[in-house]
């Protein structure tokens, strides 16, 4: 069968970001999408009004079903919710639940690109110090960058956050709207070996995190090296983002929806 990518998220019923992004990124790489649904959330392409997360054990035994049926060859965490969750999903990679060498996508989410809670941000980030040892690659915002950290620069906070364990953190200054194109920097093992500068499309984009995350994870599935996965994550990301279906008028605080499936149309 195609390369199984288990992933942890949340549902967003906008299908903007979430477990939706999730699915359609990693089918869009080639590979299938098998999800332990971690919390359910309620917002709109506008706001996030709440959430409830799954208990610890509801999304482990989610995660054994498909990890004693399929052929899972990466994993992929997004939205966790709680600190029991985190502590779950690094107990499972500790007790061989998941093999050693499964390659592993950790995007930390803290909070929604529109800036709504999806969990206690102080709280979810000293868990994360234990799931951090497991990731192949962490795929942090600026903001939960320099939140994993504490470092304001972002060299030094990637550097210390490999010192923490991932064996690799790509940092994107997309999320900071302010800055001009987007700079793009690759560190392995504490050294920078990659920087590339995407242009930035207008607007504000639901679920792009996630996308980028899970579409680098389809690929590494399939057998992708770290940079060709990052690559080919990247070109497909301005694809969809050039496509992204903009659900009101441009005056309204909303995001846009990205169009995962903007490759495969006519
Ligand atoms: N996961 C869920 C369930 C979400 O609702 C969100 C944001 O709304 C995210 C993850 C992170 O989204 P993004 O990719 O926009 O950072």
């Amino acid at each position: 069968m195609r390369a199984v990518v288990l992933c942890f998220s949340g549902l967003d019923p906008s299908g903007g970001a979430g477990l939706q992004a999730d699915i359609e990124a990693i089918g869009s790489s080639g590979a299938h999408a098998a999800v332990a649904c971690s919390a359910i959330t309620i917002q709109s392409s506008q706001q996030v009004f709440g959430f409830e997360a799954s208990s610890a054990s509801l999304v482990r035994d989610q995660a054994l079903a498909v990890l004693n049926d399929l052929p899972v060859a990466a994993i992929k965490s997004g939205m966790l919710g709680t600190t029991d969750n985190i502590a779950m999903l690094a107990s499972l990679f500790k007790d061989g639940a998941i093999a050693a060498n499964t390659p592993f996508v950790l995007d930390p989410v803290l909070v929604a690109n529109s800036g709504g809670s999806l969990g206690d941000e102080a709280t979810l980030v000293t868990a994360f110090a234990d799931l951090i040892p497991y990731a192949t690659l962490l795929t942090p915002n600026t903001h939960e960058l320099r939140a994993l950290s504490g470092q304001q620069d972002l060299h030094e906070g990637a550097k210390k956050l490999c010192a923490q364990g991932a064996k690799a953190v790509l940092v994107k200054t997309s999320h900071d709207f302010d800055s001009g194109d987007i700079d793009q920097y690759l560190y392995v093992e504490g050294e920078m070996v990659h920087h590339s500068i995407l242009p930035r499309l207008e607007g504000e984009f639901h679920g792009s995190g996630c996308s980028l995350a899970s579409y680098i994870a389809g690929r590494l599935a399939q057998g992708d090296a770290l940079i060709d996965a990052i690559k080919a994550a990247d070109n497909w990301m301005q694809t969809i983002l050039a496509a992204a279906d903009q659900p009101h008028s441009q005056e309204a605080n909303s995001q846009l929806i990205p169009n995962r499936f903007a490759d495969r149309q006519p």
